[in-house]
């Protein structure tokens, strides 16, 4: 099919019906995310692959190997979100062919530096458009669009080919390898226990039956050094690129006391794991986090829960007091009847 001539929202329907979510980790529909940047015009379309999880990284591959389809998607977003510009972030150390390819289609290469989290999307943002993302907005109310690459060659894929995204590239422990959706993580790490799930740092422990879908991009296995007691040394709170009291956190997280500015500090951590990779003790440090953050979410949850039940038992006992006055008055009234019948009854 041709790009250029088919509509804005025959192209965005064909995104929509292979049913694409983004595959950077987040799993959001990608159909969704572009109708909502194009509410938000003007756009700043941002592709990232500027991945620099260690052993984690199939991002660059994309660009290096697949840079022809990676460019019919730019070409396929381009048509539909009408961006104001077009940058690709892109780690310093993949060496890019094709610049001319790229320039023609008026994308901005912008080198991100290789020290991990670099690639995070707030942190892509920032370094290639110079803004921070304020706390609690997503990019789209900034009037940016970031879509990882490999979401981009699905793009292409989709649209052009009329193919629904079926495998991925997957980094494990180093390869970057072709992996189809449903095959189980441990398969792919040749049963090698125990395992992390997308990204050694960032992130989580695995069973080894998952299975593999849109938005798993590596898989880990290797030792795990049991963690050592904290020396309170501060290198987690000097790594976090949000300079967050880490160790504070990590500290309350384990006595599960978490106070009230720890509460927002924890809200605005993106899970980066940089902090992790900082810890000379091995402390599990975003798995205590997150620990903290979903213990939060559930006191949340059930505060709602408590105070929904709360407004309805008031809501009942309102309603029971007032049939309580009602049947009172209704009784009051006929027994008022009944005496003014008494009084004017003629008694034989
Ligand atoms: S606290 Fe959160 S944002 Fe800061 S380094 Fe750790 S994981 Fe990253
Ligand atoms: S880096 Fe590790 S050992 Fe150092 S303060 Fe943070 S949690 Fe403690």
């Amino acid at each position: 099919m041709t790009v250029r001539v088919s509509s804005q929202a025959d192209l965005l329907n064909r995104i929509e019906k292979s049913g694409i979510v983004g595959m950077g980790g987040a799993g959001f529909p990608t159909a969704r995310k572009i109708q909502i940047a194009l509410e938000n015009r003007p756009t700043v379309l941002v592709i990232n692959a500027g991945a620099t999880n260690p052993d984690c990284n199939p991002d660059p591959t994309l660009v290096a190997h697949y840079g022809n389809a990676v460019r019919d998607g730019v070409c396929v977003l381009q048509r539909i979100l009408d961006p104001t510009r077009t940058v690709l972030a892109l780690n310093r150390a993949v060496t890019l062919e094709n610049l001319d390819c790229w320039g023609q289609l008026g994308v901005a290469i912008h080198r991100l530096d290789t020290t991990f989290p670099e690639g995070e999307e707030a942190s892509v943002i920032q370094q290639t458009l110079g803004m921070r993302l304020p706390q609690g907005t997503y990019p789209a109310d900034v009037g940016v669009c970031v879509l990882n690459v490999a979401t981009v060659f699905a793009v292409a894929e989709a649209v052009l080919l009329g193919q629904r995204p079926s495998d991925r590239l997957v980094a494990a422990n180093g390869r970057t390898l072709w992996v189809r959706f449903g095959t189980e993580v441990r398969a792919v790490m040749g049963g090698q226990l125990p395992i992390r799930i997308c990204g050694r740092w960032s992130g989580q422990p695995a069973r080894g039956d998952e299975a593999v879908d849109s938005s798993l991009f590596a898989i880990w296995s290797g030792p795990v050094r049991p963690p050592l007691p904290c020396i309170r040394c501060g290198a987690c709170d000097e790594s976090c690129p949000l300079d967050l009291p880490v160790e504070l956190l990590v500290a309350e997280a384990i006595s599960a006391t978490v106070g009230v500015i720890s509460r927002a500090c924890l809200s605005a951590c993106y899970e980066c794991g940089a902090c992790v990779d900082a810890c000379p003790s091995d402390i599990p440090v975003l798995d205590h986090l997150r620990t903290a953050k979903r213990t939060l979410a559930m006191e949340a949850r059930a505060a709602t829960v408590a105070d929904v039940s709360l407004r309805r038992f008031e809501r009942r006992t309102r309603r029971i007091e007032q049939d309580d006055r009602d049947s009172a008055k209704n009784r009051h009234q006929r027994m008022q009847r009944v005496r003014r019948w008494e009084e004017t009854a003629e008694i034989p």
